[in-house]
């Protein structure tokens, strides 16, 4: 885009001028439909998901016998879900407002296998994968007890294959992880900014870490041209991937069964917000998109950007999706929340949901951290930047008149749950945390 395109832009969407001076901020999407209308753009169907969901199902004992740590769900990849209310008291006094309603957390950070929502898609993919070779080559039906898969046969049958991603790190410790385990040849192509502990991490476990000099855009691309070469390599494309999409969309009916475990009701009376920390748009779409066919127009879904990286903002809003990136209208993506430094939306999370997200909010670096140091304090939990970004939403919801009136929410604020859905921070090392907490510190006193 040149600078004559971007005037005429910013002239005909004045937000993106507040985009532009970095400014966090709030977008209520007037063009939102119900469930029933927007379903046809999604693509995708309940059926779909139902897939996925039976798909993890069938790897269950696999799971039991090669990751201790989901035998506690006999073998299903699952997070906690619970109340903040220490959180909640300290982000009424912080932003000096009411927060009626309650708020709670989905914790996505203490999933197993790679502690971050990455655990929900990425794993998803690399199991239909294997699952499609195993059943085309006469090795495994839909009636076996899956833990067969955790054999020297079996790795020597995926050994033959490859899987290459490019990720700024929790989706390649995702895919590195999972498909190292059941033997496959896999590549992580990683941006600059991955961190060097998730480098280390995916090396022990076997993984070929390819870097690169430049940002999670470029990384993507060297990965996909490359694993194009090679017929027997398997890409995971994070910007189209639906079985990516499917795998977080299994998060609904998860999230459904917990709500009635704690007695919490949803329904048109009780609404529901979620708050989502959005990179490049799969995760928290297919989690999205899993919700509304759980809960329908009794849920209200905001997605949270760094201040830095709006893509899907940005892409939303001027309708555009990944024909805009943030570096178009100078803004330069550059943020301390790894999975969120994304510059360029997925055009087809974007069109696929655009009818069915309340809102969008950003957030700065900084607060990231503060908020980070808060919900150590208050709620003693440990979680990465990213994961914080969408705290301030409820702060957003309630402020914004026009957008509750226009949706018929007030009356029912009361009886509101406001979930932060924390993405990540499980697989931090000790040391790592602590330079963030140190941090959170250091912004606090600022
Ligand atoms: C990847 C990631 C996200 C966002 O997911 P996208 O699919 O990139 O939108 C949010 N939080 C964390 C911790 C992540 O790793």
């Amino acid at each position: 885009m040149n600078k004559q395109q971007v005037e005429q832009l910013v002239n005909e969407f004045p937000l993106l001028q507040n985009l532009i001076s970095l400014k966090p901020l709030s977008w209520f999407n007037p063009n939102i439909t119900d469930y029933v209308t927007a379903l046809p753009y999604v693509g995708l169907t309940d059926k779909d998901v139902q897939d996925a969901s039976e798909r993890l199902q069938r790897f269950a004992p696999f799971f039991c016998r090669t990751f201790p740590d989901t035998r506690a769900t006999n073998g299903i990849i699952e997070s906690p879900l619970q109340a903040i209310p220490a959180m909640q008291a300290a982000l009424a006094e912080r932003y000096e407002c009411e927060l009626p309603g309650q708020m709670m957390i989905k914790l996505d950070a203490l999933l197993p296998i790679s502690g971050s929502i990455k655990a929900r898609g990425g794993i998803h993919e690399v199991l239909q994968h294997a699952e499609k070779l195993a059943l085309a080559a006469g090795l495994l039906s839909f009636d076996d007890d899956y833990s067969k898969l955790d054999s020297d046969e079996f790795r020597a049958f995926f050994g033959k294959y490859k899987i290459a991603v490019g990720s700024t790190g929790n989706l390649g410790l995702s895919i590195g992880i999972m498909s190292a385990t059941l033997g496959f040849k896999v590549s992580v192509h990683m941006s600059s900014d991955a961190r060097q502990w998730k480098k280390d991490k995916l090396r022990s476990h076997g993984v070929n870490v390819v870097e690169y000099e430049f940002d999670y855009s470029i990384a993507v691309e060297r990965g996909r041209e490359e694993a194009l070469k090679d017929p027997f390599c398997h890409f995971v494309d994070d910007e189209n991937s639906t079985s990516l999409f499917l795998g977080y969309a299994v998060a609904g009916e998860r999230l459904k069964q917990q709500f009635i475990d704690q007695g919490i009701l949803v329904d048109a009376e009780h609404p529901l917000f979620v708050y989502l920390p959005c990179g490049v748009g799969g995760g928290p779409g297919g989690v999205a998109f899993g919700l509304k066919q759980t809960f329908g127009d009794n849920v209200h879904c905001i997605f949270a950007e760094p201040t830095q990286s709006p893509c899907m903002l940005l892409g939303v809003h001027t309708g555009l999706h990944d024909k805009i990136s943030v570096q178009d209208l100078g803004i330069d993506n550059i943020t301390a929340a790894d999975g969120l430094a994304v510059g360029r939306a997925s055009g087809f999370v974007g069109r696929a949901m655009e009818r069915l997200l309340d809102g969008y909010i950003t957030i700065k670096d900084d607060e990231m951290y503060k908020l980070l140091g808060m919900m150590y304090k208050t709620e003693q939990l440990k979680l990465e930047p990213s994961a914080l970004a969408g705290v301030p939403g409820i702060v957003h919801v309630l402020a914004n008149d026009a957008y509750l009136d226009r949706m018929q929410l007030k009356s029912k604020l009361a009886n509101a749950t406001h979930l932060v859905w924390a993405t990540g921070g499980g697989m931090v090392p000790t040391d790592e945390m602590n330079k963030y907490l140190e941090r959170a510190e250091l912004v606090g006193l600022s």
